[in-house]
């Protein structure tokens, strides 16, 4: 892409009212903008962000399994009177003209259950994996985290649907396994630390994925001999002691909750009477999980561990673009050597964002490092003289001069 043909412009100072560090270097960047308090639009640079994030989702929900669907954001008042959730304090509601009642999804535990309810009749329809990656509505008291806490939100939520326990405990370590392959590849692999939470009234612990960094809203109390958090919520509960270990070693940190999976066992499909036949023919209840990871969430946290004091450092898989290519000076022969270069790299099929403008070295590496591409490539006549092309990585200082006949080798 050109940089001359991005709508969007990086500003100086973020806006007043952003307090954290994700919405201030999002916004600056021109990755987002702000519709009001908990609902951001999503523009070119971070619309990227988001697809890769999406994709890195997608592949790993459909490696264990998971089937894809899209369920609707509007939902009838009936579905949610019948689990007593109407009154949930988090969920809008709306009426039509005529008066009927309508609530925005915030959670899909009542529409899925009655979808499967329909297709599920004997333990061979069983176990079935369905997720969504989808817009969620939650009235939320303390929106003020950018994008890691919204009032709209996408998130991706799987529900998985099995016979016994043994099938849903087996299912619910494949998705750890899964929810951890997406944090790596999201770059978070070494602040993410797998965190014992309330299971509610049916399971003795849920599971939250917590990151850790300086301005999380939760905190978690890490045990320094096996690595096992425990949120607040709990440890009053185990006593200030690991559940794993037992050990007395642990230490309070601030974290984000980047995902969250639940066992319901039976919660929802008791009420909604979702049952099955088994080998012997004998009716039993479905047993459920659920697994929620929110899509902004991740971003902005991405953004809260990856940046310096001049801008975000996207790591590789979540990069809006690999490289960032930056002519200076304007020249002809500079431009003709960074067209054909442009060209070069997208043919190699190489995402690149083209700075093509007229505008001066200082002001372009600046916002090369506020909107933090892995790679810095910059042609000018002074690199041509040595028929080089300067290469820096965002992470590190070193620059480093490559030959053009080796740049496509080098990038990749
Ligand atoms: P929190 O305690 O942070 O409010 P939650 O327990 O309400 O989270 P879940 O309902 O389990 O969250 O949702 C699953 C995932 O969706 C969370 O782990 C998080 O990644 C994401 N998420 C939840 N609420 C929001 C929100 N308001 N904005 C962005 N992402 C969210
Ligand atoms: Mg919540």
């Amino acid at each position: 892409m050109r940089h001359s043909q991005l709508f969007t412009k990086t500003l100086k100072e973020a806006p007043k009212d952003e307090k954290s560090i994700n919405a201030q270097l999002l916004i600056r960047g021109g990755f987002v903008d702000k519709l009001m308090t908990g609902v951001y639009s999503y523009l070119p640079l971070g619309f990227r962000v988001f697809k890769k994030i999406e994709n890195i989702i997608r592949e790993e929900m459909n490696k264990i399994g998971g089937r894809e669907v899209l369920l609707p954001s509007l939902h009838p008042k009936e579905s949610w009177q019948k689990t007593n959730r109407w009154q949930y304090p988090e969920m809008f509601k709306l009426k039509s003209r005529s008066g009927k009642n309508f609530s925005l999804g915030w959670t899909h535990e009542e529409i899925i259950t009655p979808l499967v309810k329909k297709f599920v009749l004997s333990h061979k329809d069983l176990p079935i994996f369905i997720y969504q990656i989808q817009d969620k509505f939650r009235d939320e008291l303390r929106a003020k985290s950018g994008l890691l806490r919204g009032v709209e939100f996408v998130m991706k939520d799987l529900y998985s649907f099995h016979q016994d326990e043994r099938d849903l405990d087996k299912y619910y370590e494949k998705v750890k396994k899964a929810y951890f392959q997406i944090f790596k590849r999201c770059g978070l692999e070494k602040q993410t630390f797998l965190t014992l939470a309330s299971g509610g009234t049916f399971s003795k612990y849920s599971h939250e994925f917590q990151t850790v960094t300086p301005y999380g809203e939760d905190e978690i109390y890490f045990c320094q001999k096996c690595k096992l958090a425990i949120n607040k919520e709990i440890i009053q509960k185990e006593k200030y002691q690991c559940s794993k270990c037992k050990s007395k070693k642990l230490k309070a940190k601030k974290a984000i909750e980047v995902g969250n999976i639940f066992k319901l066992k039976d919660k929802f499909s008791k009420t909604f009477n979702l049952k099955f036949r088994d080998k012997d023919g004998k009716e039993k209840t479905v047993l459920m999980g659920c697994y929620g990871v929110g899509l902004g969430r991740l971003m902005g946290t991405v953004v809260e561990v990856h940046y310096d004091k001049n801008g975000i450092i996207w790591p590789k898989e979540v990069a809006p673009f690999r490289a960032h290519l930056i002519q200076i000076e304007n020249t002809k022969k500079v431009k003709r050597v960074a067209e054909k270069l442009y060209q070069d790299l997208q043919k190699a099929k190489v995402e690149v964002l083209y700075d093509d403008r007229d505008k001066s070295a200082g002001e372009k590496f600046a916002e090369a490092d506020l909107i933090g591409m892995p790679l810095r490539l910059v042609v000018s006549e002074r690199t041509l003289k040595k028929n080089s092309v300067e290469i820096k990585k965002r992470s590190e200082k070193k620059i480093k001069l490559v030959k053009l006949s080796q740049i496509l080798k080098y990038v990749k």
